[in-house]
This record gives structure tokens, sequence and C-alpha cells, in this order.
């Protein structure tokens, strides 16, 4: 064991970061991601102090989902340890492994390479005094969401899934894995995402292409808040490739959607 891990045994685990939660989902492509960030995004409107740490070693997309792809962020020494600067965009402070790998590279990492690179942007960036950290995890269930209940004291953790039937059977594991028996992290509630589809030139046209209110109704059954409904906009997968998310304005129908949700989580 080295020094440098012993330090880090004996300081507090973020003492001065009053929130953290974790975003997760059943499986991938249900718009986790962009839950993550719209919702950062909006947490940092409310005049909250945000950061984001993209877990998803396997598919990392904050960085372009934030227009940061291209920027590195900075080693620091401040009280005599070694902290990683994170890269502020939107009133966000990001940290992700996208930034210090490749995406080639970190597909062959086995389990173990994973958690410990978690571990390290958890207990090196240089997050300060934050209201709010999401962490958004890869999809399903592995062993970096162990590593995360088991290094950080989790305050909370919200589950996206979308209403077709399929992604709501893995929510239940996916739940379930925060409500263990040695885990016991308190699962805040599930945002629907892709609840229904919207032209944005019509915005009060809904056509529930993935079927109607299947997060709703499954909430209900877990006895789960529902913190929000996020319909499918051209605009917010635009946002998400263009590198400006949509809850950068707040008037804006999709940015009201992901207001609502940040106050429904607070
Ligand atoms: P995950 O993190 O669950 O794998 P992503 O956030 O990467 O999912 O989303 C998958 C794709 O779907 C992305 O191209 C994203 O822009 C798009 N997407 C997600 N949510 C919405 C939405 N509400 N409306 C339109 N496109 C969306």
């Amino acid at each position: 064991i080295t020094a440098k891990a012993i330090h880090q045994m004996e300081r507090p685990v973020l003492p001065n970061v009053k929130n953290i939660i974790a975003v997760a989902s059943g499986k991938g492509g249900v718009g986790k991601s962009t839950v993550s960030v719209n919702l950062a995004v909006a947490l940092a409107k409310t005049g909250a102090k945000v950061g984001l740490i993209d877990a998803d070693i396997y598919g990392p997309s904050i960085p372009k989902m934030f227009g940061a792809e291209s920027i590195r962020p900075v080693g620091d020494k401040i009280e005599g340890r070694e902290v990683i600067q994170p890269v502020v965009q939107f009133g966000v402070k990001i940290l992700s492994i996208g930034f210090f790998v490749n995406v080639e590279d970190a597909l062959v990492w086995r389990g173990p390479m994973a958690s410990n690179a978690l571990k390290q942007l958890i207990m090196d960036g240089h997050w300060g005094e934050l209201d709010y950290l999401l962490i958004d995890l890869p999809p399903g269930t592995s062993d970096i969401h162990l590593t995360l209940v088991q290094t950080v004291p989790v305050t909370g953790a919200i589950i996206v899934t979308t209403p077709q039937d399929v992604a709501l059977a893995d929510v239940i594991k996916g739940v379930n894995m925060f409500r263990g028996k040695t885990v016991d992290v308190p699962v805040l509630g599930l945002v629907e995402n892709m609840a229904w589809f919207t032209p944005e030139e019509l915005p009060d046209n809904k056509y529930y292409i993935f079927g109607k209110e299947g997060g709703k109704n499954l909430a209900e059954k877990l006895g789960l808040p529902l913190l929000g409904q996020i319909p499918i906009v051209q605009g917010i997968r635009e946002g998400g490739d263009e590198g400006k998310p949509v809850a950068d304005d707040p008037t804006s129908p999709m940015g009201q959607a992901f207001q609502e949700l940040a106050a429904n989580t607070i």
C-alpha cells in the first residue's frame, strides 16, 4: 500500500460536497447521460454549485455533450496534495474518464481498473464546495456501482428509463441494486425519458411512440416519486451532439422540462 493511498484513506471523503447523487439506468441508450448533463446545468441555473463525474467508463459522452472534447483538465498541487482541476462548462465542474483515456483502451479494461479510475476522479478531483455532485454511472449493474457506494457516501440515486417494457424490467434490477442487502442508497425517484415525441414547432402535440406513461406507472408500482417526464425532441439530441445542453436556456420548453426535474430533485 502506498503512502498516497494511506493519505487518501485518512482524508474524509468529499467533506465539502453536500449531496452526491448517482444517475443510473437499467440499460444503455435510454438517455442517462443526456439527463445527467441537463440536470446538472439546470441545477446550476438555480444558483447551486454543481459538479458532474462521467463514470461511464465504457462510453464516456459527457465531454462531447458539454462541448469539452478538446479541453484537458490540468493537474495541480494544493496543500501538498496532487489534484485534478475539473473543467468548467455551463457553470458545471466536470471530470470524465474520457479526458484521460481513449475509449478503445477503456473497452478492454477489467473491472478493477475501471473502479480505480472512478475512485481517482472522485478523490483527486479538486471539487471544492459543492451543493450537488452528480455521478453518471455506466448502464446496468456493475463493479463500478459497488465501488461508488463503498467509496463515497451517496445521498441518493436517480434512475432514468424510457416507457418501453424491456427498459422497465431492467429498471427494477437497477432499483434493487441500490436497495440491496449490503448497499442501502435511497432511490430519489425515476425520470421517464423519451416519454413522448413532440415536434418542436407543435409543442402541444404528443406522440407516445415508446408507449404511454410506462415510467409513471412503474414509479407508482415501486412506490417511488416520478421526478420528471422528458419528451423526445430533436433539439435535445442536437444539443447533445453540438455540446450545447438545452437546459442552458431555461425559458425554452425543453429547458423548462429540465428545470422542473431539477426542482423535483432538490
Ligand atoms: P445513455 O447515457 O443512456 O446511453 P444518451 O444520453 O447517450 O444515453 O442518449 C442516447 C441518444 O439519444 C443520444 O444521441 C441522445 O442525444 C439521444 N437522446 C436522449 N434523450 C433524448 C431526448 N429526450 N430527446 C431526443 N434525443 C434524446
